[in-house]
């Protein structure tokens, strides 16, 4: 449970440890390092710009990247029962009917499960055991001075709200960090598509084990199953004019798309105005500098066309808690440059193929949609997955590399 804690209270339930840490952003991977950290005895700060802890929501499909962070967080057995298997992706051709449909968790098996949660119900799963954070806080300044770093906190309209000092910062604040700007982490690239998408919850017309997608020419409709209902993405160029309009088009290109699709258009159409996620992403050059680390989206913000952002999260924040175990400032930096070595790469890897993909998703032309189906229809699961299952194959120790750190 996330537990709304005043920013002196925290500070004050720090004041012992041996390693003083702050957190930066209450996400999918400022959690995972702050619930991990208090099993291991710390007190993090956590803080989170946000008002509250309703966020607007959005379903997650979950690599089996996830497992050893549950396992050591203990939540295994309440994310099983907070999720759904996603045994099946089907794919749609540009004008609707399906171009193939294939045993996703059935490859994945050998490595874990995939499956699909609502981002609430993870983080009520995450924060099993309670996690205080201050809302409405963000950070003002970071000042590096001798081996610490001094903090300066500010409310949502900028006003001066505290100070701390901390051995470690966490920039876990998201795709589009404030803290990747305040801490020198080197130059950081981004990658803008040009498009967005509505999201939305629907009632499930089909089967509760499989997701959808329809790779339109000039949209994109997806739908991802979590326990009782389905999420639904539809992504569209930016300069598409409303949510209606765009609608009225996908009906009219696509036919024969099945309930469950004409059912998330539905769901669209009902909800009035869905959030609108602009497709953008941001990969920073430095994700460790003296003092402070970015994590998750805020050190490779994804793209969610691989649905692999918030397991590469996860993993990174495990990794990290997991090096940090028995650290004190003194040992703390080689460990962190080790964590960055071994880590950096492995999200990198991760986010190039969401980019590639999304290359491929959001795209116009009819030309382009023949052959981008062409392609799908050749290429077997295995070959698409390749990448990723290099990934989930290899994960890191954590040991070996604190050994290599000494
Ligand atoms: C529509 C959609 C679908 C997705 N689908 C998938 C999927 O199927 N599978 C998958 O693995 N990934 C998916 N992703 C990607 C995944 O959500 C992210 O990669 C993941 O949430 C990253 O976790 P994070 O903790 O780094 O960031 P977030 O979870 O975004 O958390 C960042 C936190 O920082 C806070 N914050 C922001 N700015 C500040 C500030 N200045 N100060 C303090 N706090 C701040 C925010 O309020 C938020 O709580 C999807 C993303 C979207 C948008």
């Amino acid at each position: 449970m996330l537990e709304p804690t005043a920013l002196d209270t925290q500070l004050t339930a720090q004041q012992d440890d041996r390693l003083r840490v702050l957190i930066v952003g209450a996400g999918i991977a400022g959690l995972t390092l702050a619930r991990l950290l208090r099993i291991d005895g710390l007190h993090p700060v956590v803080v989170d710009r946000a008002p509250d802890s309703s966020h607007p929501g959005y379903m997650l499909a979950l690599m089996p990247l996830v497992d050893r962070a549950l396992d050591d967080l203990g939540v295994h057995e309440e994310y099983r029962r907070a999720s759904t298997p996603l045994d099946r992706f089907t794919f749609h051709g540009h004008r609707g009917p399906v171009l193939r449909s294939d045993p996703l968790g059935e490859v994945l098996l050998p490595y874990g499960e995939y499956r699909g949660i609502d981002r609430g119900a993870l983080v009520e799963v995450l924060t099993t055991g309670g996690i205080p954070v201050a809302f409405g806080t963000t950070v003002a300044a970071v000042h590096r001075s001798g081996d610490a770093s001094r903090v300066a906190f500010a409310d949502r309209e900028g006003r001066a709200v505290g100070e701390g000092v901390f051995d470690l910062v966490v920039g876990a604040d998201g795709v589009h960090s404030r803290m990747r700007r305040l801490l020198p982490v080197g130059t950081v690239g981004t990658v803008d598509t040009g498009w967005s998408g509505w999201v939305a919850w629907a009632d499930d017309h089909g089967d509760s084990s499989s997701a959808e997608e329809l790779w339109g020419n000039g949209f994109f409709l997806g739908v991802y199953p979590v326990p009782g209902r389905v999420g639904v993405i539809l992504c569209r160029p930016d300069d598409d004019p409303d949510l209606t309009t765009v609608i009225a088009e996908v009906r009219r290109a696509a036919h024969g798309i099945g309930p469950r699709l004409a059912g998330a258009l539905d769901a669209l159409e009902r909800t009035g105005d869905p959030y609108l996620w602009r497709l953008d992403d941001a990969r920073s050059e430095r994700w460790v500098v003296p003092g402070a680390v970015l994590l998750g989206d805020a050190a490779a913000g994804f793209l969610p066309t691989a649905g692999i952002g918030a397991g590469m999260a996860i993993e990174s924040a495990w990794m990290l808690a997991r090096m940090m175990r028995g650290a004190d400032p003194s040992s703390l930096p080689a460990r962190l440059a080790e964590w960055e070595r071994l880590e950096k790469p492995r999200v990198e890897s991760a986010q190039s193929n969401s980019r590639t993909l999304a290359k491929m998703m959001f795209r116009r032309g009819v030309a382009v949609a023949w052959m981008r189906e062409t392609a799908v229809r050749m290429m077997s699961i295995r070959a698409a997955l390749k990448p990723i299952l290099a990934l989930v194959a290899e994960q890191p120790d954590p040991t070996a590399a604190v050994i290599r750190a000494r």
